[in-house]
């Protein structure tokens, strides 16, 4: 009987991470002072992040950094995470593809954001900071780093974008759980929260928002950082456990995969599963495939285009080179709220760039489809954002039986979807839409930016 899955054992959880960055022929553009246009040094992001994040963040000569024993040990309470066949699904599909997925969906919080959660909250804890901020679109960041920040003794605030703040409820009550303060984010309780209010009282938030109150509640606080969960070199860093896992799990199953995908938001999921892949193929020896899947309603890698812009919607953040749809661009209110962010991070931007990597984007109604054939086919229910990775994965086996192929397939599952019922019921009912975004929309957005790589 062949394996269903690959099991490690704690002592091969990874000792460091792989710095991307490292590796590429062609470095990312840098980060820029939004008022002198100068690349940031490290020194310039202490007052908004750890000291060690912001090093890593500009890190592109150490190929491997080190994993501290205080994050491994945490990492022993749930990894290392299975790689399952998804001998169920392929079934179902009838393809001859041999598809795999690493199921970052084990955490305690269910999803892959603890990797960095841990990370972060450790280093701001080594320099003596005493509270950190936050944004958290699903919840899913925000319970991650309320855990970590409970176990290194932190006090956290996280601003959550209000259309998740009502919809799923119970993530607030898991932050609260583990002792986090939760705002609706926008809120009254900053300048740009109250700024956006005025504007549009019934808007519902998105992350670019919540990051901006975040971001000007640390600046404002003293012995206050901000961490973000997302879209930043160092997060992408500490997602790296999640690919080099999957490779020792791969060679355990006797396979490499031709197509490697993750579903995007801000990039870390994808980038965790990829980029210990990706570094074989900067060395010539592969030829993988890497697949973004994003949700057509928030195109960016597909349709936005790539400039410098801000990483949150009030311009407080220092000006990221991204494929962007523009910082003001307002998502639908889908359930897949951990992907409605309007940017990728300046590395997934400039491999995209250079075309090593390929992005789809995917109608809300297939991806509930896609995950729902997914739970009934091996057990396990998905996250609405991990659903689009499920989706496009399916779309390549029902390419490979049309050319009569064979690819080995590997995706994450970045998060499972118990907290997630309601988008499920609203699917069941048939009331779930698909959002196309009209191009003048897009172009509104991306038109008010400054061309500076253009
Ligand atoms: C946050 C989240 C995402 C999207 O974020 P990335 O940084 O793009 O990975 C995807 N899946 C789940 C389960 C999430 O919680």
């Amino acid at each position: 009987m062949e394996s269903k899955k690959f099991i490690l054992q704690e002592k091969d959880i990874p000792t460091a991470w792989y710095n991307v960055m490292a590796g590429m022929p062609v470095k990312p553009r840098p980060m820029l002072d939004p008022v002198t246009k100068k690349p940031l040094t490290a020194e310039d992001l202490f007052p908004l992040f750890s000291e060690e994040a912001a090093r890593q963040e500009l890190n592109v000569t150490d190929e491997w950094i080190e994993i501290p024993d205080e994050v491994r040990e945490m990492y022993r309470i749930w990894r290392p995470t299975p790689l399952v066949r998804a001998a169920g699904l392929e079934k179902a599909l009838g393809t001859k593809a041999h598809i795999y997925f690493k199921n970052e969906s084990v955490s305690p919080v269910g999803s892959h954001k603890l990797n960095s959660a841990i990370a972060q909250a450790y280093y701001c804890k080594k320099q003596g900071v005493t509270n950190i901020t936050t944004e958290t679109g699903a919840g899913q960041w925000g319970a991650a780093l309320s855990m970590a920040a409970k176990h290194f003794g932190l006090e956290l605030a996280v601003y959550m974008v209000k259309v998740s703040y009502h919809q799923k409820p119970y993530r607030r009550s898991i932050m609260q759980t583990y002792g986090a303060e939760v705002i609706a984010s926008p809120s009254m309780s900053t300048k740009a929260g109250r700024k956006i209010i005025t504007e549009n009282p019934n808007y519902q938030g998105s992350l670019g928002t919540a990051i901006s109150e975040a971001v000007e509640l640390a600046m404002s606080t003293p012995n206050c950082k901000y961490v973000l969960g997302s879209v930043l070199n160092h997060v992408a860093l500490h997602q790296t456990v999640i690919g080099l896992e999957a490779e020792k799990q791969m060679q355990m199953a006797g396979e490499y995969p031709d197509v490697v995908i993750g579903c995007f938001g801000g990039g870390s999921n994808f980038s965790g599963i990829c980029f210990p892949f990706m570094r074989h193929n900067f060395a010539g020896d592969t030829d993988t495939r890497f697949i973004a899947a994003e949700p057509a309603s928030c195109p960016k890698l597909t349709r936005g285009v790539f400039e410098y812009d801000f990483g949150d919607e009030a311009g407080y953040t220092p000006m990221i080179p991204m494929y962007t749809l523009g910082h003001n661009f307002a998502p639908a209110n889908t359930h897949a709220g951990g992907l409605r962010y309007h940017g990728a991070g300046s590395v997934v931007s400039q491999l995209r760039e250079e075309g090593r990597i390929d992005a789809v984007d995917i109608p809300q109604v297939e991806t509930f489809q896609a995950a729902t054939l997914f739970a009934r086919a091996e057990g396990i229910i998905p996250a609405p954002e991990s659903s689009h990775a499920i989706a496009a994965a399916i779309r390549e086996a029902k390419k490979a039986n049309e050319q009569g192929t064979a690819p080995v397939i590997l995706f994450n599952l970045s998060g499972h979807g118990l907290i997630d019922m309601a988008a499920y019921d609203s699917y069941f009912a048939g009331d779930m839409q698909n959002y196309d975004v009209p191009q003048p929309e897009i172009d509104k957005n991306t038109d008010q930016l400054e061309n500076i790589i253009r």
